[in-house]
């Protein structure tokens, strides 16, 4: 079968190496393009948050390409995530796009469901197969992410703009054309290194900022209008902890376990937010939590428009701004948000936050005081 998946950052690398293990043919559509919105916006309602638009321009894109069946997670809980898959069938279907949708959900009221999607995706496979496809799976999914992850703390300190990115490109690369788990580590092992071999300045004084917001936001550089990237090359180390690699293991994977996860991340919230409200937006509160007690200068909370777990999460972050003396930067995108309006505020945002360091580096000198707090929404 031909199957293809709808796009998020990197998660092309690890979900093709998947598709084929499985003894299928992966169709991976372009990366995600203006004519990939555009798709989108045609046939998705506009109420529709947009990661559901850009997926169904990814799959239309991946049908002109032969994609015969689509594999796509779904969800549970409050937001819209948990009728997301059936929205996106239902609108293939209406415009007559005859791609098979086959959604893995997590085992919320049992194991069967999921079960039988798996044994339809492996038939004609072995054990041994599956075993290995799924741990090179987990291999490329780590490895991108670690990847990333340095590349963030790289970045800001670059001496030539965007070498940090070109050697990060390679790396994914590398990890991609990867066919075993020994491969991967080699891979991981030489991306790590040329990374490391960036020119930089360490001595420039830089900023530290948190990224939290809702997951596909953050991930997929053409709907963040590559976001971290911007923020490195303003001289911004980039702190986040949301990564794929765990939103697989504790949604897809281990969703028994997530009530554990759950109150962890309560008792970092406490006392904004006592329930869970769908997507991350229990995280964007307690993650912010902890980037302003690991001493971050300011946080972009990032959520693409009418992002309901993410609403809640931005009328908590004022008090959460307030009470930590720490700036937080509210971004809201969609269709109609363009890269020009986005860069503005980022520069004006980095630009507030090296002035903050700058006063509060004199009063540490004993000559002005703290400039307070701001919350800023666009
Ligand atoms: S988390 Fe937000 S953007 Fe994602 S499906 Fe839920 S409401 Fe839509």
């Amino acid at each position: 079968m031909k199957i293809t998946f709808p796009h998020m950052g990197t998660a092309y690398i690890p979900f093709r190496a998947l598709i084929a293990g499985l003894g299928h043919e992966a169709i991976t559509a372009p990366p995600c393009t203006q004519r990939t919105l555009n798709l989108g916006t045609r046939h998705a309602p506009e109420s529709a948050c947009l990661p559901l638009k850009i997926n169904i321009g990814n799959y239309l894109e991946a049908a002109e390409q032969g994609a015969e069946a689509i594999i796509m997670a779904g969800g549970v809980g409050p937001c819209r995530f948990g009728f997301y898959a059936y929205v996106q069938q239902e609108i293939l279907r209406d415009i007559g796009c005859g791609l098979e949708m086959i959604i893995l959900e997590p085992p919320a009221s049992g194991w069967r469901p999921l079960l039988a999607r798996l044994k339809y995706l492996t038939q004609g496979v072995n054990a041994a197969q599956i075993s290995r496809a799924l741990r090179l799976t987990w291999a490329k999914l780590v490895a991108c992410d670690r990847l990333e992850q340095l590349s963030l703390d790289i970045r800001a300190y670059e001496l030539y703009k965007g070498s940090t990115t070109r050697a990060l490109q390679e790396a994914h690369r590398q990890v991609d054309r990867a066919d075993s788990v020994a491969g991967v580590r080699r891979a991981v092992q030489e991306g790590t290194a040329k990374l490391q071999s960036v020119p930089q300045d360490r001595q420039r004084p830089v900023l530290t900022m948190g990224v939290v917001g809702e997951i596909y936001t953050i991930l997929e550089p053409f709907v963040n209008f590559r976001l971290e990237e911007q923020l490195g090359e303003m001289g911004v180390v980039v702190r986040r902890r949301l990564w794929l690699s765990d939103w697989i293991l504790h949604h897809l994977i281990l969703s028994s376990f997530r009530k554990q996860r759950e109150a962890q991340l309560f008792r970092w919230a406490k006392p904004y937010l006592q329930h869970f409200v769908g997507g991350h937006g229990l995280e964007s509160v307690a993650h912010s939590i902890q980037l302003a007690h690991g001493g971050v200068d300011g946080i972009v909370h990032i959520l693409p428009f009418t992002c309901m777990p993410e609403i809640v999460a931005q009328s908590i972050l004022p008090l959460v701004s307030r009470d930590y003396q720490l700036p937080i930067l509210t971004m809201v995108v969609d269709e109609h948000t363009g890269i020009a309006g986005v860069r503005t505020r980022l520069e004006a945002f980095v630009d507030l936050l090296a002035s903050r360091r700058a006063e509060a580096n004199s009063h540490s000198r004993g000559r002005k005081s703290l400039a307070p707090a701001a919350t800023y929404s666009s």
